[in-house]
């Protein structure tokens, strides 16, 4: 897994950017697989509020291209090549912070 953490923030205005770049880029809308909170991260435990994740392989011509955007805009990203047991459910890239457990454990 890749990740950096530039600013830490990814506000709506940061998302409308990337969309607008990577369509102009590359002809085709940004293929967004979970915008915000959904049932799958809140069945995972996780806060996804203010979170993006495209599903793009982050070695493919369009996932370099995604976290090379990310970095120069300081926006915090990370980098999933594969599915991680109970945090990700395949190859995908996420935009945002990390997503912290909704329930904490201690
Ligand atoms: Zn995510």
């Amino acid at each position: 897994m890749g990740r950096f953490d530039g600013e830490g923030s990814f506000t709506r205005e940061d998302f409308n950017r990337v969309l607008l770049a990577f369509e102009k880029q590359f002809g085709k809308p940004l293929p967004v697989s979970a915008q915000g909170e959904t049932a799958v991260h809140r069945a995972l435990g996780f806060d996804h509020r203010d979170r993006v994740d495209v599903g793009i392989s982050p070695d493919t011509a369009e996932g370099l291209w995604l976290r090379h955007y990310l970095e120069s805009g300081d926006i915090p990203y990370y980098a999933f090549r594969n599915s991680v047991k109970g945090k990700a459910t395949g190859a995908h890239i996420h935009m945002g912070p990390p997503s912290n457990r909704l329930l904490k454990t201690d």
